[in-house]
């Protein structure tokens, strides 16, 4: 693997200083686009592609009031990202979180899309997000601010321009009321701007397997890239950095494959058992109680004792930028599948390079959830429903071929999955920026 140190001496300064970015070696924006000037480098990516790759195409920011349930206005901000779209309509969910900020949203929407060009979908790349906690609000007063953040990014979103879905702190209830005061706006009353949004409930537009499609997209690159190292996933040891939509469903999937989980740690707290946790009764009492405190039959154990844990596979699937030098440190693992989106900082990679850990980057191994996005939108525009087979038989040959294009490019350019996975990505947007062209 490439060593992050190194990495500073490359070419990628001259594209940074052109565009006059800080230089905040801890900034998630700049590290998302220094791996992709990395990976550019590598390949021999025009200059023009790298420039127009560094920055997003539009940041759109709003504030807009809602009425609270006392009956006091407060004041919300929002975001919505469009970083690219040569590829196709900019695509990626949006987050309800009282820790979203502009540079963390674009670097979001910058891995969309790397994200689409790695899996060959016909999209680019966006993301959204309001600084709120939903757990803070009541139910009607989430309804009230996902209908006003609709309102107020709606000119600038649509069916063919920009189609988000569910993320962090958002919910297939909450896709259903974004598609609703959509469709219910003057100019957009027909009924295929339902595919305005993805992650929809099943009822209401929604595809078979939607719920699980990022859990399932992690256990099928698991299944095409472990072999490779040596790991068979009967039998082998998993950790899980989170517990809900991705790592809930990944980790019962995994289990089903023959693979034990012995250690879980969510924002209620870590608990470990070297015999096996049940991940089915674990997502129960999850779902239960909002957290996995109190799941019987485990030991509960501290944060270091849970990165220390000996696994083959530590999957991360909770915040970004969690695993810093001393998690990675900590952690006692062989391969890490980055469920979540940029779940380490610049000093946790640098640290896991030097401890030989491979990584298996999260724009190929969570791209299951945006695979299948896809697959809700071609059943929308299509007025089609697809069966759960049908579903996970596609999705599966997605996440196959995106993991063996990944895996040839390693081979090919020597360096880490992650870089070549960027590299695989940037084949894909460079081809299409040739052929093209830039206008006028
Ligand atoms: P979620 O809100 O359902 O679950 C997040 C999990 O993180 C919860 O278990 C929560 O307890 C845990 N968590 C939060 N703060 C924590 C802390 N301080 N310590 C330990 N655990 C903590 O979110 P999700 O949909 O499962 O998404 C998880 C990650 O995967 C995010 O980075 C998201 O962007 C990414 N992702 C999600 C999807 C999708 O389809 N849902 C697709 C691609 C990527």
């Amino acid at each position: 693997m490439t060593p992050a140190a190194t990495a500073t001496e490359l070419p990628r300064g001259s594209v940074t200083e052109e565009l006059g970015f800080p230089n905040d070696p801890n900034n998630l924006y700049l590290q998302t686009v220094n791996t992709m000037l990395d990976a550019a480098e590598l390949i021999n990516l025009k200059h023009r592609t790298r420039i127009i790759l560094a920055q997003p195409k539009n940041e759109i920011m709003v504030h807009f009031p809602v009425k609270m349930d006392d009956g006091h206005h407060k004041l919300f901000k929002g975001y919505r990202i469009q970083h690219n779209n040569a590829c196709g309509p900019y695509k990626g969910g949006f987050r309800f979180h009282d820790d979203v900020h502009l540079d963390d949203v674009k670097s979001l929407a910058f891995l969309m899309t790397m994200k689409c060009a790695v899996v060959r979908i016909p999209f680019g790349g966006g993301k959204g997000g309001v600084k709120v906690n939903p757990r803070d609000i009541s139910h009607g007063e989430l309804q009230r601010v996902t209908r006003r953040y609709c309102s107020a990014i709606m000119d600038q979103i649509g069916p063919d321009v920009d189609i988000p879905a569910p993320d962090v702190g958002t919910t297939a209830e909450i896709m259903a009321w974004f598609a609703d005061t959509y469709m219910m706006s003057s100019s957009h009353q027909h009924h295929d701007a339902l595919r305005v949004v993805t992650g929809k409930p099943v009822e209401y537009g929604g595809s078979a397997g939607r719920l699980k499609a990022t859990g399932q997209g992690v256990a099928d690159t698991l299944a095409e890239m472990l072999p490779g190292v040596g790991i068979d996933i009967k039998g082998m040891k998993v950790s899980l950095l989170g517990f809900g939509n991705v790592n809930g469903w990944g980790g019962q999937i995994l289990q089903d494959m023959g693979a034990t989980i012995v250690a879980v740690m969510d924002h209620t707290g870590a608990i470990r058992n070297d015999n096996g946790i049940d991940c089915k009764a674990l997502y129960e009492h999850n779902m239960k109680t909002g957290g996995i405190a109190g799941f019987e039959g485990v030991d509960v154990v501290d944060e270091e004792t849970f990165y220390r844990t000996p696994v083959d596979v530590f999957i991360p699937g909770a915040l970004e930028q969690m695993i810093q030098e001393k998690q990675a440190a900590w952690l006692d693992c062989k391969v890490m599948a980055e469920a979540a989106n940029a779940p380490c900082d610049p000093s946790g990679e640098r640290k896991l390079d030097e401890k030989g850990i491979e990584v298996i980057p999260a724009i190929l191994a969570n791209a299951g959830g945006v695979t299948v996005s896809y697959f809700e939108w071609v059943q929308n525009k299509n007025a089609v429903t697809w069966s759960a087979e049908q579903v996970d038989r596609e999705l599966n040959r997605h996440m196959v071929v995106a993991a063996q294009r990944t895996m040839e490019r390693r081979n090919q350019l020597k360096c880490s999955l992650r870089e070549a996975a960027f590299a695989s990505a940037l084949d894909h947007i460079g081809d299409v920026y040739r052929v093209r062209g830039i206008f006028p």
